[in-house]
């Protein structure tokens, strides 16, 4: 199989910043003692031109304008104080990230490098020199060998070599202080620990020794995932798209299948070199084919989330902030069994429902990805009882449901967001361990707290955001 040029890829890395949208801020994963922040360098749309195997259809479908949302991201991993770097983008933007985080270059005492491709090494060097001056380098044996065989630099006309040389120049810089190990696969019995708490996993294809880094988080594992995808929002629903930079399209496409399967099994969180901002989350299978990426919420839209509902309901108790952040995700979807039910159910609440008052509408969560809607509306007959009906029952259709241990996984996120802010919320310790343990059970549903029905008499209905934009909006 033909070798990718490198060049190619400096190609189409240097023109992305043209197209560049506004650099959002750091995410943040967990936190201490071991912690996860994505430094973004850029976000940047990429274009369909660089799929091998895209369809018109699934461009259609998954890439209606053309582009598809990408970024260039490092991570930095907190353990126990000592910081370690994974991969360095181009360099443009690492040190004011990590300045902006209270650190310098100096700080930095391990690099673990997923591959030397120019955005992921370029901020290695520094005026030529060693950017990382107490850093000791760890790469997979496979991807050192590759970059530093002449045999397969060339292969390649001289005007190609760039990223060879590059490569070669990067690695030299840190002389003794490079060390080189073999990855484990991801399901491996024996997994390869490359420094304390963190596994080199081998996903060979995007180039030779293309390796990924698995981190002990302690309650849990979590999956730096590196080039398993260039444009995501494609290549999750069809993991047999390859990029015209991989070196290996075949190899790179049967790694993607196998990582992705396990990752979903596993409901391990993972975040991506080139995913769009917040670029961590969790991913499932899509019962049509292919997965589902569902991103990790910021702490900004947690805690803005969060902050608001306690203001309006003062009432509110740690399950009614799960309820709300539940809903967004799942919708009215688990009590409407039949339209008679459902039809049933509106009308007794209807009828119990004497003094109408409160918000008409309401989004839920941080997605916004369902509305609230207050039964006045129907009450003082804005909307009638059957468009009502009608668009409650065909909401049930529209939830992102996620399987239990991605949606237990978010909120568990979601709950040391909570914990931070110290909301001072009443029964917040035995909330939290009653929820834990309704999760644990397989159960998902929760009413309202009893504090939140005698304060704020809730009186509202689920309808899904497209559907209310649809059939609702205009009469409200
Ligand atoms: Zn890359």
């Amino acid at each position: 199989m033909k070798k990718t040029s490198v060049l190619l890829l400096a190609t189409i890395l240097a023109i992305m910043p043209a197209t560049a949208q506004q650099t959002p801020e750091i995410f943040h994963y967990h936190s201490t003692p071991i912690g996860i922040s994505v430094l973004p360098e850029l976000q940047q749309n990429v274009q369909t031109g660089i799929l091998i195997g895209a369809t018109p259809e699934i461009l259609k479908k998954y890439a209606p304008d053309g582009i598809i949302p990408s970024a260039v991201n490092a991570f930095l991993i907190y353990r126990y104080g000592q910081l370690t770097l994974i991969d360095a983008g181009f360099g443009r933007k690492l040190f004011d990230r990590l300045q902006s985080l209270g650190f310098t270059a100096d700080d930095i005492s391990v690099v673990l490098l997923t591959h030397l491709h120019g955005d992921h090494i370029g901020g290695l060097l520094r005026d030529g020199k060693a950017a990382f001056p107490n850093a000791t380098v760890y790469l997979s044996k496979q991807e050192y060998d590759y970059w530093t065989s002449s045999e397969e630099m060339n292969k390649l006309p001289e005007n190609r070599r760039g990223g060879f040389e590059n490569a070669q120049k990067t690695l030299a810089a840190y002389g003794d202080r490079v060390f080189i190990f073999e990855p484990a696969k991801i399901d491996a019995e024996v997994q390869r620990e490359v420094i304390p708490g963190i596994y080199g996993v081998a996903a060979y294809g995007h180039t030779p020794g293309h390796t990924l880094y698995k981190i002990d988080l302690g309650t849990e594992e979590f999956l730096v995932w590196a080039d398993l995808t260039h444009a995501t929002a494609v290549q999750l629903p069809h993991p047999e798209i390859a990029v015209t930079y991989d070196v290996h399209p075949e190899q790179a496409v049967a790694t993607r299948k196998e990582i992705l399967a396990y990752v979903a099994k596993n409901a391990l969180p993972v975040a991506g070199s080139h995913m769009a901002f917040p670029s961590a989350g969790w991913i499932f299978e899509n019962k049509q084919g292919g997965y589902i990426f569902q991103p990790a919420l910021t702490p900004e839209a947690v805690k803005k989330t969060v902050s608001e509902q306690l203001q309006k309901y003062p009432g509110t108790r740690l399950q009614d902030i799960y309820k709300n952040f539940f809903q967004d995700y799942f919708g009215p979807g688990h009590i409407i069994p039949d339209a008679a039910t459902a039809k049933n159910y509106l009308q007794q609440e209807l009828d119990a429902y004497t003094e109408p008052a409160g918000v008409a509408v309401e989004p839920t969560g941080s997605e916004g990805n369902f509305y609230r809607i207050n039964l006045s509306v129907v009450k003082e007959k804005k909307i009638s009882f059957k468009l009502f009906l009608d668009a409650f029952i065909e909401s049930a259709h529209d939830g992102i449901a996620p399987p239990p241990a991605v949606w237990t996984a978010q909120w568990n996120h979601i709950v040391r967001i909570i914990d931070d802010m110290q909301p001072g919320i009443p029964d917040y310790e035995a909330d939290k361990k009653r929820l834990n343990d309704l999760l644990a059970e397989g159960k998902y549903a929760v009413h309202h707290s009893d504090a939140y029905e005698e304060q704020h008499k809730p009186h509202y209905r689920i309808i899904s955001k497209s559907v209310f934009e649809k059939k609702l909006k205009n009469r409200l």
